[in-house]
């Protein structure tokens, strides 16, 4: 091969990846433009995703259109989807808010309910997507799959009632300033949304991700919060809960140390325990997931989609388009 061939190779080859490079850089700007408009009943509706899947979250921001719209200001407060409430906030120019669609949630369209104190204020359908997240079989400790003994039965029952009281203690506000980041890097041991049959028995799908982890790992919160549970539970073992605001939580389970308390404010980042392997386990990891008013979504992909969360979409808008001018 002659000196010339390879010289026009190389051009071709850095002429494909100069291609790739720009391509790339579109698609990371159409990702700032994720939310699919509807304009109804004086409001403008922004939606990200526009069709989300089960297992996934619905941001969505309202702009207040016309004077009867912004007089609801003071009244709307919430999302009603899949029989799930979620809260709405206020914020400049109308309100923002989180719904999370529950797994096993068929194909379909389905109407989110916006509800003022005077009732239903705006019905927005919303076309969602079925998703299969596979099977997975594990086996326990018999007393860890079909608990028996009158001791474990009576801690269960107190632990779902600290659970209840923990998760009725969300913040009417967004408490996070930046997106969630997963808390460790290390690979998964088990994905979300599995359905998990435990020593052959149907029980419920997997509520988060698991990373690998040995016993001790020091575990970031994934985002600013207040702690709302941390104690020891049957199932979860040694467990932190955070509330981010608006029902959103992040569950932090099987940990070996618990470095936190019921009431601090942590910082995205902040220590609150270490990894370990207490509770129903089959080995060490850390088990992590996200809860939105009762609803379990992948943690994963909530990563990506807090971004949307954090936007108010008219004011972003509007910050283009006063850039746009300055520059005129
Ligand atoms: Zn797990």
């Amino acid at each position: 091969m002659g000196m010339k061939s390879m010289k026009y190779k190389l051009y071709f080859f850095l002429f494909l990846l100069f291609g790739l490079l720009l391509l790339s850089s579109f698609k990371a700007a159409a990702a700032d433009e994720s939310f699919t408009v509807t304009v109804k009943d004086g409001y403008r509706i922004y939606q990200a995703p526009e069709k989300p899947a089960a297992g996934q979250t619905l941001i969505v921001a309202l702009q207040a259109l016309d004077k009867k719209s912004r007089k609801n200001k003071t009244q709307l407060s919430r999302m009603t989807f899949l029989e799930h409430n979620f809260q709405l906030e206020a914020v400049a120019g109308g309100w923002r808010g989180i719904a999370a669609v529950p797994l096993g949630t068929r194909t379909g369209t389905y109407n989110l309910k916006v509800q003022s104190q005077a009732g239903t204020a705006l019905v927005l359908p919303v076309a969602v997507v079925d998703h299969d997240y596979g099977e997975q079989r594990l086996t326990v400790k018999r007393e860890m799959a079909t608990p028996m003994r009158p001791e474990n039965l009576a801690k269960i029952k107190k632990d779902r009632h600290d659970l209840k009281i923990a998760y009725g203690a969300s913040a009417p506000r967004l408490l996070i300033s930046d997106h969630l980041r997963q808390p460790l890097n290390s690979p998964l041991t088990s994905p979300f949304g599995t359905r998990r049959l435990l020593n052959g028995k149907p029980k419920s799908p997997h509520g988060g991700v698991d990373f690998k982890a040995a016993i001790g790992v020091p575990v970031p919160a994934a985002a600013a919060g207040r702690v709302v549970l941390a104690e020891e539970l049957y199932y979860s073992g040694r467990i932190v809960i955070i509330d981010h605001g608006l029902s959103i939580f992040s569950l932090y389970m099987h940990l070996s140390e618990i470095d936190c308390r019921v009431g601090d404010q942590v910082t995205a980042g902040q220590i609150i325990g270490k990894s370990g392997k207490s509770g129903r386990v089959t080995g060490p990891h850390l088990h992590w997931g996200i809860k939105i008013a009762g609803v379990f979504v992948d943690p994963l992909r909530f990563v990506n989609d807090s971004e949307e969360l954090l936007q108010i979409p008219w004011q972003t808008e509007n910050q283009e388009s006063k850039n746009g001018k300055s520059e005129l």
